[in-house]
């Protein structure tokens, strides 16, 4: 009986010490409201506010749940991504229809090399990015602040094909206009008035444009484009899913093998892009993954071989893996470029290792550049730089004309 009194004298008192730090909780935030700088600052007309998808209300906020930082908002405060705010207890996203860069690109500019090759993409980027990639090579549009960014930007609006009279050169001539609102069927008019078979969200970081992206792409889809999304990989598996059925080919920036790399360079984990590669494997979608050799930071042999040994292990040997060339800029402007026998070295391990199509990229006239039979060996897609020199697969549906070897991707 004894016992029983204590633990309900236990219980009563930790009710009322519960209730007091609930009531001292509301007093303080009666008294100090959560700041709202940034709500006061955004006008409520602001015509590139839409509502943000994949949030959560959680404590006196809503939490993001677009990519694995999941920031938290008080009522006022924007996510590490500086384009999305809690504004009235609601995730908005504070640049849909903001274009910061648009261009009219040839497809091995991304780089995508298994999707139309010699066609061109229509490409666009808003403000903002999650990561903080010490070696941006963007880092002008992925930084900012959606305010900083240029009010209007030039946009491609009309490619004529002309001939030089004096030469007999053909070329394109393009048009272009300078708008400040870029809606997604803009996007699309526009890219079909240049003859663009697809659009890519690149330069910046799309997934923190998703909603503009997914709108875009649906549109797209639609008209008959393909879509091409280039990114980090740092998004969370439930909003990617929802966007992959509208998606053609995903680009994945892998920026290296190791998680303090990413840590102290990227600014973000290793583990979230792998998931992502997975989750591209699990829904059977096109894909290729890109990595930007840094001399000295991510070069290592070992970590390289791990990577290439993933790659192979939980996503096939027919994914097609590029070793790009860096070139110094932003915070890394003290490290020198990429030496090419560094990237030829990593190509041919990784080839060794069984991967069927591993490219050298940002290294005009390399051999790396041009895709070959894995059966063969003969080249099925000869490349400089960005142009397309021979190419026996569109012709063929992707198929090797010499052994009928299929090549993955959409010729
Ligand atoms: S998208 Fe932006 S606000 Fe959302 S979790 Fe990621 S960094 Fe935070």
């Amino acid at each position: 009986m004894a016992q029983e009194n204590t633990s309900r004298t236990s219980a009563l008192v930790i009710s009322a010490v519960m209730a007091a730090l609930s009531l001292c909780a509301a007093a303080i935030i009666a008294f100090y409201p959560p700041p709202s700088t940034f709500a006061k600052l955004i006008p409520a007309d602001n015509p590139w506010v839409r509502d943000g998808r994949f949030s959560a209300p959680i404590c006196n906020g809503v939490q993001c749940k677009l990519c694995p930082f999941e920031c938290f908002l008080p009522e006022g405060a924007r996510g590490r991504c500086k384009v999305r705010i809690n504004y009235g207890g609601r995730i908005k996203t504070l640049i849909y229809s903001k274009p910061v860069s648009v261009h009219l690109d040839p497809i091995e500019k991304k780089p995508v090399y298994h999707l139309y090759p010699g066609s061109l993409i229509y490409s666009l980027a808003s403000p903002g990015c999650n990561l903080r990639c010490k070696g941006c090579q963007n880092w002008e549009i992925s930084q900012i602040y959606p305010e900083e960014a240029a009010k209007t930007a030039l946009v491609p609006e009309r490619l004529d094909i002309k001939v030089d009279g004096s030469t007999g050169q053909v070329y394109g001539d393009l048009k272009q206009k300078e708008v400040s609102i870029l809606p997604p069927g803009d996007i699309v008019s526009g890219a079909l008035a240049v003859r663009a078979r697809s659009i890519a969200y690149t330069y910046s970081e799309p997934a923190v444009f998703y909603e503009y992206m997914y709108d875009t792409a649906r549109l797209a889809r639609a008209q008959g484009l393909k879509n091409v999304m280039v990114s980090a990989g740092y998004i969370n598996r439930e909003p990617l899913e929802e966007l992959l059925p509208y998606m053609d080919v995903v680009k994945i920036d892998l920026k290296g093998f190791d998680d303090k790399f990413y840590r102290k360079y990227v600014g973000g984990r290793l583990e979230p892009v792998k998931n992502t590669l997975l989750t591209l494997k699990k829904n059977g979608k096109l894909f290729e993954i890109v990595n930007l050799v840094v001399p000295g930071l991510n070069d290592g042999e070992d970590s390289m071989a791990a990577m290439v040994s993933w790659i192979k292990k939980e996503l096939g040997t027919d994914v097609p893996l590029f070793f790009s060339r860096f070139f110094p800029n932003y915070q890394l402007s003290n490290i020198g470029v990429t030496p090419v026998e560094t990237l030829t070295r990593a190509r041919d391990k990784a080839m060794k290792q069984g991967l069927k199509f591993v490219y050298v990229g940002n290294a005009a006239g390399h051999p790396g550049e041009s895709t070959y039979c894995p059966v063969c060996g003969r080249v099925l897609m000869k490349r400089y730089g960005y142009a397309v020199l021979e190419n026996q697969l569109t012709a063929t549906g992707g198929r090797c004309p010499h052994d009928g070897t299929r090549i993955p991707g959409i010729w």
